[in-house]
């Protein structure tokens, strides 16, 4: 992995909270404004914009209903639809504070193809492209709670970033966030949906999330978002000491995979908890 390929973005929450605020009068959307910042959240523009694409006939029919196209972006994009998948992730068991706010920061819509934005908020994984998925919100918050378990998170790696989404959820709960993603294109794309928010603490690798990144370990937690039928030593080596792995183990077709937590109890002392039942894309080997 060269330090070239590693990258950085600054977000910023106030960004992200300016994403969400709405122009004053929508009936329904009415909220205190959020901070004003001088420099134009991009944000903003791309959620627009990609609404405008797939509405052009909306948009101009002005005169008459001039914030239509508007309403529905704003609707869709609005703190208040990710502040209600917060109440459901909770209502659901998801208890960490830090873990809830992440959820109610980050863009999920962002991370989608504008055709999917509107399915963006519900529970549901969601197709990216190349046979890949963007997790459940739930299995997201679920991941990351167990991983953190109230811990003060230094360094975290993630296997497959996928679209980028798990990484800005990650990057609110920890301090720093590696995410590696043997998909070419994908790691390319994560590196598009995250640069509008300019997350100050994503490292973003391309590479095969199989051999980790030994450079840069001990990791306080790791987070594989893809089902390997074990967990590659190379990662269980990487975890710090009393740190903690989750990852889902098993089978992909049609078997049954489970979430599993692994935590390092000394340095050659790990204990497995199997946990849920889930359903990832496969842990592959090599890039493409
Ligand atoms: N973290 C994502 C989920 C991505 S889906 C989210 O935010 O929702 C799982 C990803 O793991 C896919 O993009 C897939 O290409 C990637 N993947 C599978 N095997 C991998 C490996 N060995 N190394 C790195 N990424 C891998």
């Amino acid at each position: 992995m060269t330090s070239e390929r590693a990258k950085r973005f600054p977000l910023e929450l106030a960004d992200l909270k300016r994403e969400s605020r709405k122009p004053q009068g929508h009936a329904g959307e009415s909220r205190k404004p959020a901070t004003v910042r001088t420099e134009p959240s991009r944000a903003v523009a791309r959620g627009h914009d990609a609404r405008v694409e797939r509405h052009p006939a909306k948009t101009a029919d002005k005169s008459s209903a001039p914030n239509v196209a508007l309403n529905g972006t704003l609707a869709l994009t609005s703190e208040r639809v990710r502040e209600r998948m917060v109440e459901r992730l909770r209502a659901n068991g998801v208890t960490d504070p830090r873990v809830l706010n992440a959820m109610s920061v980050v863009p999920r819509h962002m991370f989608v193809d504008p055709g999917l934005a509107t399915q963006a908020y519900e529970d549901a994984a969601l197709p990216i492209g190349h046979h890949q998925t963007i997790s459940k919100p739930s299995v997201v918050a679920r991941m990351i709670e167990l991983a953190a378990a109230g811990r003060k998170l230094e360094r975290v790696l993630e296997i497959g970033t996928g679209c980028g989404y798990q990484a800005a959820v990650l990057s609110q709960v920890a301090r720093d966030v590696y995410s590696i993603e043997r998909i070419r294109p994908l790691y390319e794309r994560a590196k598009t949906n995250l640069r509008p928010l300019r997350v100050p603490n994503i490292r973003l690798h391309y590479g095969d999330g199989r051999v980790g990144l030994p450079s840069v370990a001990p990791f306080d937690a790791i987070v594989i978002a893809a089902a390997g039928l074990d967990v590659p030593q190379a990662l269980l080596e990487q975890l710090a000491v009393g740190g903690r792995l989750v990852a889902p183990v098993g089978a992909q077709s049609g078997q049954a995979q489970v979430l599993t937590l692994v935590e390092r109890l000394g340095p050659s002392q790990w204990r497995e908890s199997r946990l849920d039942r889930v359903f990832f894309v496969p842990l592959k080997s090599g890039v493409i």
